[in-house]
């Protein structure tokens, strides 16, 4: 993966290989996990904090991600208003602010993870996607985003590309991240703020003895008076975010680095964050090297919840995600991709986390950000803070905390069920966007299938 084979990568934790005690346990060492220690640690000083990652911190989809980093709690302002009119201000004002928490706990602990503010474009590409992109102005203003239409020769002035038919740019709230540097910064502040971090040291078992909660590694055991577990798409020791957590494939090319002539014939100035508007979407970005990041299209789900380094890999969505990219910037005719990878997406039907407790509220799970977890993994750990540490507060009043999605059924009706309605997604994008019988039953349940 481009981002975390790096030469400047940390050399690996030890494992686990003892009994220790702690105040905090954390389960998974990616963003939720990483940002769960950071905070805590903030909240009480001098806390005992432990992470046990089962490979290396970022190994998940901390690591593999496209870096955008949007202040969107919910998947995008659409789905946040379909699923809570009633909370989405709270919800927009809770995802700008932990925007901004995450941008000052980058300066105030100096990681330096490339973050850069920009606008972040959907580009139309097929004539309804023009229709609706419009249709969704007037709510992004309502809720006080800088948002405008381009039209073709708009957006070709920034990016260029000869299937570009409009777009709509969002100039706040938006930042792209070199995701692996995120990682190692908040690895490395939560040890210097005390936290042990143990790699290749998977959780496999918890319980709870003598009021505490008993984890057990394969050479070691952690004994905890409060517990995390960010697992997120994979299965952890608690069984309970299976139910509403399905972990879904989405691929990635890297290219070798532009040059400055290959740059120059695609514009792209503001270097913002691109995707398309299609549900079977591309998102695409430059690397801090001139590299352009080409990700999406295809999202794949398999059987039983399956995970693991052999989907890593796929031929067949690899080779349409180089066809696709081509067919949008000819003018690249002949450049090489460096890197190709994929990873878990923890998904859920609503797209957006949920959060459940354990063992009396002792220990907190948060899983199923879909594909927009860089931020808010986040939020996703604060709360799980907040719920473990028993507190009432704003975040933990809202809806989409209290209440759970709808779960996915029990297999083999959840492969069926993620088969159909990819199917029916493909056969949207092909017919114009017309969502057709299928979309249509899951749209009036309010559930769904994305990456
Ligand atoms: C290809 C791809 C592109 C994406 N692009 C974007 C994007 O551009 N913007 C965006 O907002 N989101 C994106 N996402 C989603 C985003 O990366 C995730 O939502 C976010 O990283 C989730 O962080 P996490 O810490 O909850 O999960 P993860 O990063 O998956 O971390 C879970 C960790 O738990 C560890 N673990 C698992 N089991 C155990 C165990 N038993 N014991 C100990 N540790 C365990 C894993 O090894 C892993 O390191 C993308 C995801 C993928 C896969």
């Amino acid at each position: 993966m481009f981002w975390s084979d790096r030469v400047d990568a940390p050399a690996p934790a030890p494992p686990l290989a003892d009994t220790v005690e702690a105040d905090l346990a954390v389960i998974g060492g990616g963003f939720t996990g990483l940002w769960a220690a950071l905070q805590a640690l903030e909240d009480q000083p001098g806390l005992r904090v432990v992470v046990l990652e089962a490979e290396q911190c970022g190994f998940g989809a901390s690591s593999r991600n496209g870096g955008f980093c949007d202040s969107s709690l919910t998947h995008g302002l659409a789905n946040g208003i379909s699923h809570w009119p009633d909370e989405i201000e709270t919800l927009v004002r809770l995802g700008r602010e932990n925007l901004a928490g995450l941008e000052a706990s980058l300066e105030r602990h100096r990681i330096d993870a490339d973050y850069q503010r920009c606008a972040e474009i959907d580009v139309a590409i097929e004539p309804w996607h023009l229709e609706s992109l419009a249709e969704d102005i007037e709510d992004f203003r309502g809720l006080g985003e800088d948002v405008d239409l381009l039209d073709a020769e708009q957006m070709r002035a920034r990016v260029d590309s000869p299937t570009y038919l409009g777009g709509f740019i969002r100039r706040n709230d938006m930042a792209l991240i070199d995701p692996a540097r995120l990682v190692w910064g908040l690895r490395s502040t939560v040890e210097g703020r005390g936290a042990a971090v143990y790699e290749n040291t998977p959780a496999h078992a918890i319980k709870r003895q003598n009021n505490r909660i008993d984890i057990r590694t394969p050479s070691g055991r952690v004994r905890a008076d409060h517990a995390v577990m960010a697992t997120n798409a994979y299965p952890g020791p608690v069984r309970r975010p299976r139910r509403y957590t399905i972990p879904v494939y989405d691929h990635v090319l890297m290219t070798e680095p532009l040059s400055a002539e290959q740059m120059a014939s695609v514009g792209w100035a503001e270097r913002e964050g691109l995707g398309d508007v299609s549900n079977m979407f591309h998102y695409y970005r430059l690397s801090a090297d001139d590299r352009i990041l080409w990700g999406g299209y295809d999202a794949t789900y398999h059987f039983n919840n399956g995970i693991g380094d052999s989907h890593d890999q796929s031929d067949k969505t690899h080779s349409q995600l180089a066809e696709d990219f081509f067919q949008t910037f000819p003018q690249l005719e002949g450049l090489s991709f460096s890197h190709r990878w994929g990873g878990p997406i923890g998904t859920t039907t609503r797209f957006t986390a949920t959060w459940g407790t354990k063992f009396d509220g002792q220990l907190a799970w948060v899983a199923g950000y879909t594909g927009l977890g860089v931020g808010a993994s986040r939020f996703g750990a604060r709360v799980a803070l907040d719920l473990v540490y028993g507190r009432q507060t704003e975040r933990t009043d809202l809806k989409m905390v209290r209440k759970h999605p709808v779960p996915f059924p029990p297999e083999p009706a959840r492969w069926v069920g993620v088969q159909l309605t990819r199917r029916a997604i493909q056969r949207c994008d092909r017919r114009g966007g017309k969502r057709g019988p299928w979309l249509n039953l899951l749209d009036r349940f309010g559930v769904g299938f994305d990456s």
